[in-house]
């Protein structure tokens, strides 16, 4: 059986920024990816956009792990060329009933420590954004657009250049603790093979609770339950009528209907909330009339007719509709008693932004029982 010092499971973008940080520290690195190419999973089913940690519980790992990884994710897109802009947004009240909730945005983005945003009175909001309806605004000039595949491709790329290797259509199906690290069963093109490894990163997205239930010598109780939460977008025809990503005040699954811009400044509008059983990405062009609804409440001119099904994402959530919103895990040794294993769960929004933050803390937990 071959053996290699550390493997990481899944090639999204927390998978390979953890794999490119591990390679960086001098790791012999080996990324097992089940589908025939990297990023296909939630990594490019997202909104693409580069927040600036203004929702999370002040202190959570979502709040920390945001501030910093945006921060660290600007750097790398202007240091490797990777498209983004930050392009800011605005957080919109519609009502003077909705302005109580923006306020509580503004108190829990300082607590975090996002000291950027800024009070819009409507008229001065409806001066930046012309199309825009509403009483009053939060301005973050810190949230930007980014390019998610170009982000991956050279978070890979800087992993390959310091030794790490992706193996594509590698399923791992089955694991085992033994006293010096973990055998794996991986089904490859060639049939199923076994390999080695000293250190073992699971971020398998939305599989890694089913690839976590399959490591022999892992304790059940450190698997926790998957809920999928689907969310919908619904592309614009035309031109967008707005420069700023729009918001409004989130709701208790999700950060409302919003909309975002490419960045070749195409519209498009989501993600809704939608509690799913099982895996499925079709988009069911009747939730439109929910869009058309929401999205007339900040701009009161789409045209009927003007949206059109583009795709959808799953989020891997740790809690169902009506609970209190859950944290990203990231359990290590500490936490589960394993060595050299590290767990990600629930790394739904923002994990792209956070992605390299992500890793950072997941090679320290590493080096701690290294
Ligand atoms: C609707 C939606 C909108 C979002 N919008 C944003 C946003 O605007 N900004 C932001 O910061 N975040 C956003 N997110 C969150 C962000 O997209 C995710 O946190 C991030 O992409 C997760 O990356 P990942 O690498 O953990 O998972 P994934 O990209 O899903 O990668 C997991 C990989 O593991 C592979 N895999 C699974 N099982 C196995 C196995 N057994 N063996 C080998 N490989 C396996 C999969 O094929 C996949 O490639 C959004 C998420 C959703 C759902």
């Amino acid at each position: 059986m071959e053996t290699v010092q550390t493997v990481v499971i899944g090639a999204g973008a927390v998978g390979l920024a953890i794999a490119r940080e591990l390679a960086l520290s001098g790791r012999e690195v080996v990324i097992l990816e089940r589908e025939n190419a990297f990023g296909t999973g939630t990594s490019a089913r997202n909104s693409e956009v580069l927040h600036a940690g203004i929702y999370y519980e002040p202190g959570s790992l979502k709040a920390r792990l945001c501030v910093d990884g945006q921060r660290q994710l600007v750097e790398f897109c202007r240091s490797h060329g990777v498209a983004h802009r930050v392009c800011g947004k605005l957080i919109v009240a519609c009502s003077e009933a909705e302005t109580a909730g923006l306020e509580k945005i503004e108190r829990r983005a300082s607590a975090a420590g996002v000291g950027s945003l800024r009070w819009l009175g409507g008229n001065e909001a409806c001066s930046l954004e012309p199309a825009l309806r509403c009483h009053q605004a939060l301005l973050s000039p810190d949230t930007g657009i980014v390019d998610s595949h170009g982000l991956m491709l050279a978070l890979l790329g800087e992993a390959q250049d310091h030794g790490a290797m992706l193996a594509l259509l590698g399923e791992v199906v089955a694991g085992v603790v033994r006293s010096d690290g973990f055998e794996l069963e991986v089904a490859g093109t060639d049939g199923p093979m076994r390999l080695g490894c000293r250190e073992l990163v699971n971020a398998a997205g939305l599989a890694a609770q089913r690839v976590a239930a399959r490591i022999d010598g892992l304790a059940q109780a450190w698997v926790p339950t998957l809920r999928l939460a689907k969310g919908n977008y619904f592309s614009l025809a035309g031109r967008s009528p707005f420069s700023r990503l729009i918001y409004p005040v989130p709701n208790e699954a999700g950060l409302g209907v919003h909309l975002t811009l490419d960045l070749a400044g195409q519209a498009r509008f989501g993600p809704d909330v939608e509690w799913i059983d099982e895996i499925d990405y079709q988009v069911d062009p009747r939730r439109a009339d929910g869009f058309y609804a929401e999205i007339r409440s900040y701009w009161a001119a789409l045209p009927d007719g003007a949206l059109q099904p583009a795709y959808s994402g799953i989020r891997p959530k740790l809690v169902g509709p009506g609970e209190p919103a859950a944290d990203f895990r990231i359990d290590d040794a500490a936490v589960h008693g394993v060595t050299g294993l590290v767990n990600l769960f629930g790394i739904e929004s923002p994990g792209l932004t956070a992605c390299l933050a992500i890793a950072v803390r997941v090679r320290d937990a590493l080096d701690a029982t290294a």
